[in-house]
């Protein structure tokens, strides 16, 4: 049960909230999936948002309302949340390993129906399985093969390997042979621009030439697929990939706000996704402690910065697993049960730590939605 449920629809609610609390600004949201949408359908590219940045059922509907190809998703867990809730092309953008999860996989598979649960693959011994189960529960399985894009986490090293790959696919009578997958995760938030259009130019060069290889061999590819947030502008724009995976275009944490603007370019997108916290402690004289630490906030993109509650200079210290270090160089202290917003700096690993989203419009509370595929990591 929620505490925030009875506040939903009054007015000044947004921050009366018992906390830490996720907040997701609705009408930002909005925008945020209209303008990828736009500038998808502009460019004539599909889109196939990543559900591993909001792991939730209703925001995946309102991205499949704007006009998606369907949903990505990171891990089986998250894709079974999906599928079972009826959500079309649901792609599993890892490799799927170890028996038990490949039996999840194809029940799930025949769950979604022909063609509407897609995993890649990058290594023989693993199309193998996919193809023995797949087989043995009567799914015909698409499947992508999966590239390194100089990321070198997952995916196949090389052009020969992944003609091979796609090769062993097509020949399976209980596979199918969809596409690519090329994610370059590593160019996503370099801070430069010129050095990250570069950075995505010189990927999609790459990538051209490996579907020209396996096009080559006489296997068309339906799906190029790959793009994140960062480089989704030069992307969409260079003709190689049939369709783009963004995630976290829909909230904006500070890392990518940083990254995506500067003096003269303001960010394609807005910030619509916050930690509100409450002041719980005023003792100290140079802070305060506040009821956000380590379990409701992202660490690993550096710290949340303050969006709403104090003005003036304010640094943000992890202060444990509940707490905070709120230093404030201002004369307005925030004062014991001041309730204080953050952006956070990393928004995946963020709204998995959280239950709920606490859907705002201004300072009202309009709707609480469950986070179904938190934790399905
Ligand atoms: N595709 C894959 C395979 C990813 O791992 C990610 C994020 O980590 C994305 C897409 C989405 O990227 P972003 O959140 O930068 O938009
Ligand atoms: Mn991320």
């Amino acid at each position: 049960m929620n505490p925030n449920l009875a506040l939903i629809g009054k007015p000044g609610s947004r921050y009366r909230l018992s906390t830490p609390a996720l907040v997701l600004d609705l009408p930002a949201l909005q925008r945020n999936i209209a303008r990828m949408a736009a500038l998808a359908t502009s460019h004539g590219i599909g889109l196939r948002p990543h559900a591993k940045s909001h792991k939730s059922i209703e925001i995946a509907r309102l991205q499949a309302q704007a006009g998606v190809r369907g949903i990505s998703c990171a891990t089986l867990g998250e894709a079974e949340v999906m599928v079972e809730a009826g959500l079309p092309g649901v792609l599993i953008t890892s490799p799927v390993v170890g028996a038990d999860k490949l039996r999840r996989l194809i029940e799930s598979g025949r769950k979604a129906g022909p063609g509407q649960l897609m995993v890649v693959a990058d290594h023989p011994g693993n199309v193998q399985e996919l193809a023995a189960q797949a087989k043995l529960l009567g799914y015909r399985l698409p499947v992508l093969v999966d590239y390194h894009a100089g990321l070198h986490r997952t995916g196949v090293t090389d052009t020969a390997a992944a003609v091979a790959l796609a090769q062993q696919i097509a020949d399976s009578d209980s596979l199918l042979l969809q596409g690519l997958q090329a994610y370059g995760g590593h160019l996503q938030h370099i801070y430069d621009p010129q050095q990250r259009e570069q950075a995505a130019a010189n990927l999609c060069k790459d990538v051209k030439a490996v579907v020209a290889a396996i096009e080559a061999a006489g296997m068309p590819l339906n799906i190029v697929t790959g793009v994140g947030t960062g480089t989704h502008a030069f992307d969409a724009a260079a003709g190689v990939f049939t369709e783009m995976q963004p995630g976290s275009y829909l909230f904006m944490d500070s890392d990518y706000l940083r990254a995506m603007s500067d003096a003269s370019h303001p960010a394609p997108f807005e910030t619509a996704l916050f930690v509100q916290s409450t002041v719980v402690s005023v003792n100290a004289d140079e802070w305060v402690a506040v009821d956000a630490g380590l379990k409701s906030l992202a660490t690993d993109s550096g710290t949340p910065e303050v969006a709403y509650g104090v003005q003036g200079t304010t640094h943000y210290e992890f202060f444990g697993d509940e707490h905070g270090k709120l230093i404030v160089a201002t004369p307005h202290r925030p004062a014991l049960g001041d309730h204080i917003e953050f952006v956070t700096s990393h928004c995946d690993p963020t709204v998995n730590l959280h239950n709920f989203y606490h859907l705002v419009d201004g300072d009202t509370l309009v709707d609480i939605w469950p986070i179904q595929a938190r934790g399905r990591i």
